[in-house]
């Protein structure tokens, strides 16, 4: 592993200051960047510390909604009283990633913000990820990678609570050189057609400071499902974030987005359009289920994770129909 240095400031104006160096890297929990940079695949100067920063480790009550610190563990989102109740969508996504002792050391900041796990990447190749020239998964040991979105770089984007904050409607909050500013969740993750060698539009010395959940209509009730190859700790063969308004069995609000299956959380506009309007039915959660993954693209290997993306998409609307006593 290359020196670096280590810096752990107490103010977000030295924490700016110290991450304007263009080799700098935030550190939340480490349980990404770390391993990272033992593999030689990032090779910062210096690691910033983000832990002693005031007032990121904290879940407020906003507007009928509720603002997380980046700092926030994923042991804490999962357990909280105030998400598990108005959120519970999130704390499931937050319960599905890796394993305890990683949710107890790794942040909702460094969640969003991990690299992907692509073993051609992983793995030290030359790949387009990496700043080379080629995906060597095109025809190659593609089973875990995208069937959307994919062209010409097929990651998958590994985190859990990204699809859930879409589907959640919420907004995140960067800090960097030049001060504040909010994007939509939905915007956060930039796509393989943007950038073949990031996943999100922090531009240098930016972090990610809080979570903005807006208060959900009356009716909201939402639930995330997830498919791995084992029981637990492992990322998402593909998963499913599906928040609904029903007033009644009618569908009046859905946002339905994808984990596991594209480079970015997928969202699908033309399942939500399915079930906007229409009574919650097996009829329904199967048409809007066969509309999420409209336009997929499997490779050699990956063709499964269409039929796996339906069924979760439909088991989940099941789950949320009124007589379930999801919410
Ligand atoms: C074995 C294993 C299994 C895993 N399984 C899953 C899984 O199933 N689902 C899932 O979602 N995740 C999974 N993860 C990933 C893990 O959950 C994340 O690594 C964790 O949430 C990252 O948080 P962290 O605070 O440790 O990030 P760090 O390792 O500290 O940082 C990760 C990246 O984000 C940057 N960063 C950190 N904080 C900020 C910030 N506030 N603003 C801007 N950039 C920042 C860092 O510079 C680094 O590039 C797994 C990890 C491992 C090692």
């Amino acid at each position: 592993m290359r020196p670096f240095d280590y810096a752990a400031p107490a103010t977000m104006t030295e924490a700016t200051q110290l991450l304007r160096d263009v080799a700098a890297a935030p550190l939340g929990g480490g349980t990404d960047l770390l391993p990272l940079m033992k593999d030689g695949l990032v090779e910062p100067s210096r690691l910033v510390d983000l832990r002693r920063l005031p007032g990121l480790e904290s879940i407020e009550p906003v507007a009928g909604g509720l603002r997380l610190g980046a700092l926030v563990t994923l042991d804490r989102i999962e357990s909280d009283d105030a998400i598990r109740t108005g959120f519970r969508l999130l704390a499931e996504a937050a319960s599905a990633a890796s394993s305890p002792q990683l949710r107890n050391m790794g942040t909702l900041g460094g969640n969003l913000c991990q690299r992907p796990r692509c073993w051609y990447f992983r793995g030290g190749y030359r790949c387009f990820r990496a700043g080379g020239d080629a995906c060597y998964a095109v025809g190659g040991e593609n089973e875990y990678l995208a069937i959307l979105g994919g062209d010409p770089c097929y990651i998958v984007h590994p985190s859990d609570v990204g699809p859930a904050l879409i589907a959640l409607d919420a907004q995140i909050a960067l800090q960097g050189p030049d001060g504040r500013r909010f994007v939509q969740a939905e915007d956060f993750f930039v796509g393989v057609k943007e950038s073949l060698t990031r996943e999100t539009v922090l531009e240098p010395g930016e972090i990610v400071t809080h979570v903005e959940l807006p208060a959900q209509p009356s009716g909201a009730r939402g639930t995330y499902l997830k498919a791995m190859d084992r029981g637990a700790w492992s990322f998402a063969l593909a998963a499913v974030a599906a928040q609904l308004a029903l007033d009644g069995g009618i569908v009046r609000d859905a946002r339905i987005v994808l984990g596991g299956v594209a480079p970015t959380p997928w969202r699908c506009p033309a399942a939500e359009q399915a079930l906007v309007g229409a009574t919650l039915s097996g009829t329904t959660a199967a048409l809007a289920a066969a509309r999420a993954v409209e336009g997929a693209q499997p490779m050699s290997r990956n063709a499964y994770k269409v039929d796996l993306a339906r069924g979760l998409v439909e088991r989940a609307l099941a789950r949320l129909m009124p007589d379930r006593g999801s919410g």
